[in-house]
């Protein structure tokens, strides 16, 4: 039978059904959307009635030692991208330690839960992009499949655990210096690193962000992620084994952008030994702006003039000329406010070193901050985890995250094909 019997055939199925397409082309791809959706959820189970599934002979190895014994086929009926499918697969148990198991199940990967991993795969890509109560809506509209938030929750979750797991057992190599083998080698390496606050449920807590950048042989750059809530310390760990993967041992050049805060350069600039370290311009250029406003008050014309000056100063990296300016200001400074502002723009400024020359950066032809570590702070953490009245518990902002850094490392598929729902 070719496809246009076959068509024909649905159409007098469908009138047999009392079902009238009507000629308005929106409602109708939506009735047959789900009438022939429905009937593959019924091909499927016709398909997989004949196999048997998971059937592996009487009795099979149980990890007790001795044997476990086919007991019966044990229905399951699981939500897939079709629709509803009841399977029928092979339950064996162990009499001696009575556990049970469902080789099949294993096998493709199906775990505790109710979706199948085709599905579950769609409803997670929903999960770490959007708030979950409106993933499920919008996996209703785009597929016509009904999985509730909470399932969406509970499946990033599982499957961003095992990410995030895996991170950290990869982290923990790092007391052997057993780094992960690289995937890009670039000649110069760009590692920027920040921090933003996420709203948890017992107060705000710091995701602390890195992204390792380079530029490929025609001039794209690329980009990969990694975001912790831990302390610096741990963090570090975290960042190694990122820039090793993006080429840290073969890198001829390293850079590393930070905001300027201190454990940046504390804990961070040890391990990538000999990288020329830069406080990011545009976080810098953030400072000089804060206390501008609060010396002449916010978008007044002697805020920017006042800025523009330091900025000017900052560009040519003339940090002394700043300092002195800056010093000489606050000694002239009557209010106590505007000698604090001037104070910790001073103390900012100071505590950089040579981490603000750049002067020499752009000679050497460096990106002295091309927004894309606060970019890593907003794509990474704030799109999704920052939206008005959201809370997060730690499991769930760790784990999200960490599956949507797997998204946008390009691991995805990789991530799939291990069957994370059956870990
Ligand atoms: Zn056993």
């Amino acid at each position: 039978m070719d496809g246009n019997t076959l068509a024909q055939e649905v159409l007098a199925y469908l009138a047999g059904e009392g079902i009238e397409l009507s000629e308005d082309l929106g409602e109708a791809e939506k009735v047959l959307r789900d009438r022939l959706m429905g009937v593959g959820a019924r091909v499927l189970e016709l398909h997989l009635e004949g196999q048997k599934l998971g059937y592996e002979g009487a009795s099979r190895r149980c990890l007790c030692g001795e044997r476990q014994r086919f007991v019966e086929y044990r229905p399951k009926t699981i939500n897939t991208l079709l629709g509803e499918v009841t399977l029928r697969r092979a339950y064996y148990r162990c009499g001696s330690c009575k556990a049970s198991s469902l080789p099949y199940d294993q096998r493709i990967g199906l775990g505790e839960g109710q979706v199948s991993p085709g599905l579950a795969k769609g409803a997670t890509l929903l999960g770490i992009e959007e708030p979950f109560e409106l993933g499920s809506q919008m996996l209703y509209e785009l597929t016509g499949r009904r999985v509730s938030a909470r399932t969406i929750e509970r499946l990033t979750q599982k499957v961003g655990t095992l990410v995030a797991e895996e991170e950290s057992a990869a982290a923990e190599r790092m007391k052997t210096w057993d780094a992960p083998p690289a995937e890009v080698t670039p000649e110069r390496l760009y590692v920027a690193v920040d921090g933003t606050m996420v709203h948890e449920t017992d107060g705000y807590h710091e995701a602390k962000t890195a992204t390792c950048y380079w530029e490929t042989a025609d001039g794209k750059r690329e980009a990969r992620y990694t975001v912790r809530f831990a302390s610096a310390a741990t963090f570090a760990a975290f960042v190694w084994v990122l820039a090793c993967r993006c080429g840290l041992n073969t890198a001829k050049q390293i850079v590393l952008l930070g905001d300027g805060a201190k454990w940046i350069w504390d804990h961070i600039a040890p391990l990538l030994e000999g990288a020329i370290c830069i406080v990011d311009w545009y976080h810098a250029l953030e400072h000089v702006w804060d206390c501008g406003k609060r010396l002449y008050g916010e978008g007044t014309a002697e805020t920017t003039a006042w800025v523009t000056a330091i900025e000017n100063l900052l560009w040519d990296g003339n940090v002394r000329a700043i300092l002195t300016r800056l010093e000489t200001q606050r000694r002239q400074a009557r209010s106590p406010t505007h000698r604090e502002a001037l104070e910790s723009l001073i103390t900012y400024v100071g505590n950089q070193d040579d981490r603000l020359a750049y002067d020499r950066f752009r000679a050497m032809g460096l990106d002295i901050g091309s927004g894309r570590v606060e970019a890593a702070c907003k794509s990474v953490v704030g799109i999704r985890m920052k939206r008005s009245g959201m809370r997060w518990s730690r499991t769930g902002s760790q784990t999200t995250l960490s599956l949507r850094v797997a998204r946008m490392n390009g691991q995805w598929e990789t991530l799939w094909a291990k069957l994370p729902l059956a870990a």
